[in-house]
């Protein structure tokens, strides 16, 4: 296997590895670990890989310190990612060094400051940052297509050609919205609509009342792949978790939609696979 890059067959067996290490961290001594740290808006994620960039562990939290790619809580950032840093050394019985983190595309000149300067307070050395698609698609290893990054506040939509991003989209349409629509149709408040989809066992009873949301952000790709050559469309973020989300995107979008193991993951582990 690529030590920097995975191909289509393995991505999920990577993703697969991870899931396992957060539940139950691989402990056996390497001799360098690199840690990926994603900010977003609904959660903060933290992956380690080992010295042959094998994930060894991994943590997260659902926080609100980040708001359309900005860090709008720049101390609550900086203790959370020191929270699950060393959440994990304690596993790990060792100090994590080195980090890279990502930001979304173009928030560049904005905000990758901000993000670097949490990564550093929060003890690590910073040897990256790159932008989120770049980093999924280290997992991914797509040559054409595009990668569609539903998370929790916006849809991002980044066109590959060559391996390479020539085109990137963010709209504000995310889980937060199919969490709002949810706590609306049951009368519940937002936070326990918000934990009742995330539950797998759930999903299939929410899916038609999701379902225009869902269309909307259909049409938000579409909008972004119309006339661009895009032949494949391949689903990362927490909200591509939802089950059935893959079937009605690549209906309306008429384009074919693959989805990894577990979306949610993709991105952090690129970054990891970056540092
Ligand atoms: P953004 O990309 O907008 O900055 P983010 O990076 O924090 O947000 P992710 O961590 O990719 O977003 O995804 C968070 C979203 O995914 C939340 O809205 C959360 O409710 C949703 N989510 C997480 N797990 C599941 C699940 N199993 N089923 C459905 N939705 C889920």
């Amino acid at each position: 296997m690529s030590q920097k890059s995975l191909n289509h067959h393995n991505s999920d067996l990577f993703v697969k590895e991870f899931e396992k290490v957060i539940e139950k961290p691989k402990t056996e001594k390497s001799k360098v670990y690199y840690t990926g740290i994603d900010l977003g808006t609904a959660c903060v994620v933290i992956s380690v890989l080992n010295e042959y960039h094998q994930p060894v562990a991994g943590a997260y939290k659902y926080a609100d310190v980040v708001r359309d790619g900005m860090v709008v809580d720049y101390i609550g950032a900086i203790k959370i990612v020191r929270e699950l840093k060393q959440e994990i050394e304690e596993k790990l019985k060792t100090e994590l060094i080195y980090g890279a983190a990502a930001i979304p595309p173009g928030t560049d000149v904005l905000d990758s400051g901000v993000v670097r300067n949490v990564v550093e307070a929060a003890g690590f050395v910073l040897t990256n940052v790159l932008d989120e698609p770049t980093a999924a698609n280290k997992v991914l290893n797509i040559q054409n297509g595009a990668v569609v990054d539903i998370g929790g506040g916006t849809t991002g939509i980044s066109i590959l050609k060559d391996g390479e991003v020539v085109y990137i989209a963010d709209e504000a349409t995310g889980g937060t919205h199919f969490s709002l629509v949810l706590s609306g149709s049951y009368g519940w408040p937002f936070e326990e609509a918000e934990v009742f989809k995330r539950e797998k066992k759930n999903h299939k009873e929410i899916l038609p009342i999701l379902k225009p949301v869902i269309e909307k952000i259909s049409s938000i790709i579409s909008r972004h792949t119309d006339h661009r050559d895009v032949r494949e469309i391949h689903l990362v973020g927490g909200t591509s978790c939802l089950t059935g989300i893959e079937k009605i995107i690549e209906k309306r979008t008429g384009i074919t939609t693959y989805k990894p193991r577990n979306p949610m993951f993709v991105t952090p582990l690129g970054i990891a696979l970056s540092c």
